[in-house]
């Protein structure tokens, strides 16, 4: 029996609930796939409920742990931001960092273009490091209209002679709200945009591209969200409808981008977010032989899927890259223990990406030297080969 002050919490939270629009599971409910009606199913916690911040239990699994401080092979990360231009002393300690973890050479994915990136890439020239870094352009996607394609060909072919390796990162803001020169939203797939695109062909140059973000980042931020954590504590990171574009209308567009330029290299940063629907990806690579892979930031949804994802990255070892995104040196480890071992249930290091622990993929040496650093060789040929075995 609900006590009558019970059953006025209880309306008060649903009528909360409807008030602002949110569907709400109601607390205490299983979830789906659980066994329902269980005796003592309607029973209430004696004490305080935890928030989802404070529940941290201890985990008292024992099981082999291999951590990997420093990956087996050594490794180009093709999404880091660095300053461009990247001063002496701030160069001399992303290496000394860049070291123990075997980190080789980063791909500034800041894009710099024009008289920026020459200085960036005068910084690299005259740098004791020289080997350790390369650098992108970007394309300047305001305005477009009549005349963008072929100015925005004409830049791009200036910037890969003077020594960008590649274009992007294009970030998200290309499809979420950048707009076009009549006001309108510019979709990935304007036809504006093609000479660019082909130019990139023409120079073979591969195209980062990071579109949206994850699905859950565009659904109601409801208790049935998984990145609810984050959603709450980013409002930047929330794209409601019809304020923005759904991710299946951006997925779309960025898919007949792809289909469009079939001589340009793409590089889908984030797994082009698919990484919780490898067989999606999978259909992509199928489909669009120009179409690639980076894996930073969804290091969460490989390690949920340890023999799912490893048999994808067998079978598209062609296909993905490694790469990181925000350079946290001490980040990097969780990456190599999720690739190399086979390790089970470990804790993850960012707890509003993920409140579930990784379990390692135990990848084929094969697999890892091209995750590591033979598919980023191949798709940027640019890149000093100091340092990696022949
Ligand atoms: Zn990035």
């Amino acid at each position: 029996m609900m006590t009558s002050k019970a059953a006025v919490v209880v309306a008060a939270v649903l009528a909360g609930g409807v008030a602002v629009g949110v569907a709400q599971v109601p607390q205490g409910r299983q979830s789906e796939g659980a066994i329902q009606n269980r005796p003592g199913a309607d029973r209430t916690p004696e004490f305080p409920i935890p928030s989802i911040r404070d529940y941290k239990p201890k985990s008292t699994l024992i099981v082999p742990e291999h951590p990997v401080p420093r990956a087996k092979y050594p490794v180009i990360d093709i999404h880091s931001h660095q300053p461009a231009p990247i001063s002496e002393q701030q160069f001399d300690q992303v290496v000394a960092s860049m070291n123990p973890l075997n980190l080789q050479v980063l791909v500034n994915a800041s894009g710099a273009s024009g008289d920026r990136l020459v200085q960036a890439l005068a910084a690299l020239k005259a740098s004791k490091h020289k080997d350790r870094m390369v650098q992108f352009t970007t394309i300047d996607f305001r305005n477009v209209g009549p005349g963008w394609g072929a100015r925005a060909a004409q830049q791009l072919e200036a910037d890969v002679k003077a020594g960008a390796l590649g274009v992007g990162e294009i970030n998200k803001g290309f499809g979420l709200n950048t707009r076009k020169a009549d006001g309108t939203r510019l979709k990935l797939d304007d036809p504006e945009l093609d000479p660019v695109f082909a130019a990139a062909a023409r120079l073979n140059v591969p195209v980062f591209i990071h579109t949206a973000d994850p699905q859950e980042f565009f659904r109601p931020i409801d208790y049935a969200n998984e990145r609810w954590l984050e959603l709450a504590l980013y409002p930047d990171r929330r794209f409601p409808s019809p304020q923005f574009p759904s991710f299946d209308e951006l997925m779309g567009e960025r898919d007949r981008l792809f289909k469009r330029h079939p001589k340009t290299k793409f590089i889908a940063a984030h797994m082009g977010w698919h990484a919780n629907n490898l067989a999606r990806l999978g259909k992509m690579f199928d489909e669009m032989p120009n179409v690639y892979g980076e894996v930073g930031a969804v290091l969460y949804d490989l390690g949920r899927q340890p023999k799912t994802a490893h048999d994808f990255f067998v079978k598209y070892q062609d296909r993905i890259l490694f790469g990181k995104d925000s350079y946290q040196p001490d980040e990097f480890p969780y990456y190599w223990r999720t690739f190399e071992t086979g390790d089970e249930y470990f804790d993850y290091y960012r707890d509003y990406h993920a409140f579930w622990k990784l379990y390692g993929m135990a990848l084929p040496d094969g697999v890892l030297r091209k995750l590591y650093y033979q598919n980023a060789l191949k798709l940027v040929p640019g890149i000093p080969r100091a340092g990696f075995p022949n």
